[in-house]
């Protein structure tokens, strides 16, 4: 068991459910970031008087504020998020949303921390720097998705090679089964409505256009190192099966589970070992489990990201700040939600495929692509 626990993205979903864990394992928090000096940091401060705070982008007021309330445990800025991911001997949770979350993946594996990895965008915008870094350190990266906790667990204990695929289940979000004509004027309300999982808003948007699940692939390509033609997507509504792998004598293992993110949180905390998690038993008698596959036509993010990640280099971390950008603007009424995809499309079809060498190279890429994206969406281009 960890001695210490740095939560990055205190004030989310991850975060919440971080802390949950943390109580029940009574594992001390030294450490918490968010973004904003919000009501719930501040409170979140009250509640974890030994935890250092950062909050990485507060106005004057919260600045004041907090400093006032809080003295020397509160820091402000990135840097100061860095600092703290790089704790010596802490396992590090990852749940900062968007690409912003790299710096600080990329800050606890040079410190050789663990680092448990719920901002998928630090492998997809930044698989070859964060793989580099890990290389360096030999730091482990533990997946805090459930599809990919999933698969780490199917995978423990089996040869790499014996590893024929690798399935991940998605739930097909809030429009599965629905037509592209459908889809041309749904609104963020019904697209946030998320069947099975309590999420952030743009993981649920990513989740309605299947997005997230082209993320997840592509997620799974670095931190697996198994090529795309190895890595499969099957809908399956329930979001029961987590994940399979399929291996090359014709078995496979599947992961399964009530859909509960304390779970993968609670693995990467406790890993190689497990502890009571605190769930009612799992039952599977009156249970029906159906599989389908997605609907590639509709939802064209997916094939997109196989071809984004075919493509490597710069592209994926294309793919993914055009779609922060596009969900922004749905959500703000000013993209419709078939656009979403278009402007992904469009970004990644302007802008070439460079090399990604340090973490400044995906920044400065990721910004590229942001005003590409936004230049889409107002129609300036
Ligand atoms: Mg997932």
């Amino acid at each position: 068991m960890p001695a210490e626990l740095v939560v990055l993205g205190a004030t989310g979903s991850i975060g919440a459910q971080t802390f949950e864990v943390a109580r029940r394992l009574d594992i001390p928090v030294v450490a918490m970031a968010a973004k904003g000096g919000s009501e719930e940091l501040f409170d979140l401060g009250l509640t974890w008087p030994d935890a250092q705070l950062v909050v990485a982008a507060a106005t004057d007021d919260e600045r004041v504020r907090f400093t006032d309330a809080f003295g020397k445990r509160v820091s402000f800025g990135p840097e100061s998020v860095q600092e703290v991911a790089a704790t010596p001997g802490a396992v590090v949770i990852n749940g900062i949303v968007g690409s912003v979350g790299l710096a600080a993946s990329v800050a606890a594996i040079e410190a050789g921390n663990r680092l448990g990895l719920a901002n998928k965008e630090s492998l997809v915008a930044g698989g070859p720097v964060l793989l580099a870094a890990r290389a360096r350190t030999g730091a482990e990266i533990i997946p805090v998705d459930s599809e990919h906790s999933a698969i780490y667990q199917c995978l423990k204990g089996e040869r790499a090679s014996d590893v024929a695929r690798i399935v991940l289940t998605a739930s097909g979000g809030p429009f599965l089964g629905r037509s592209r004509r459908d889809l041309e004027n749904v609104t963020p309300s019904e697209a946030l409505a998320h069947p099975t999982w309590e999420m952030g808003k743009r993981i649920s948007i990513d989740s309605a256009t299947l997005v997230n699940k082209g993320l997840e692939v592509i997620e799974a390509h670095f931190l697996f190192d198994l090529p795309f033609e190895q890595i499969d997507v099957v809908v399956h509504p329930q979001s029961i099966v987590h994940s399979l792998v399929e291996f090359v004598d014709g078995s496979s293992k599947a992961h399964l589970g009530e859909p509960d993110m304390r779970v993968p949180i609670q693995y990467a905390v406790t890993f190689p070992h497990r502890s009571p998690g605190g769930l009612a038993p799992f039952e599977l008698g009156g249970k029906t489990l159906t599989f389908l596959e997605p609907d590639r036509a509709t939802f064209r993010a997916l094939d997109l990201a196989y071809e984004v990640g075919n493509m490597g280099g710069s592209s994926p971390a294309v793919f993914n700040a055009a779609d922060e950008v596009a969900v922004q603007a749905f959500l703000e009424g000013r993209l419709s939600f078939l656009g979403i995809v278009d402007v992904i499309e469009r970004t990644v079809s302007r802008m070439p495929t460079v090399d990604l060498d340090s973490v400044a190279d995906v920044l400065a890429v990721d910004a590229e692509a942001r005003s590409v994206a936004d230049q889409l969406i107002s129609g300036a281009c």
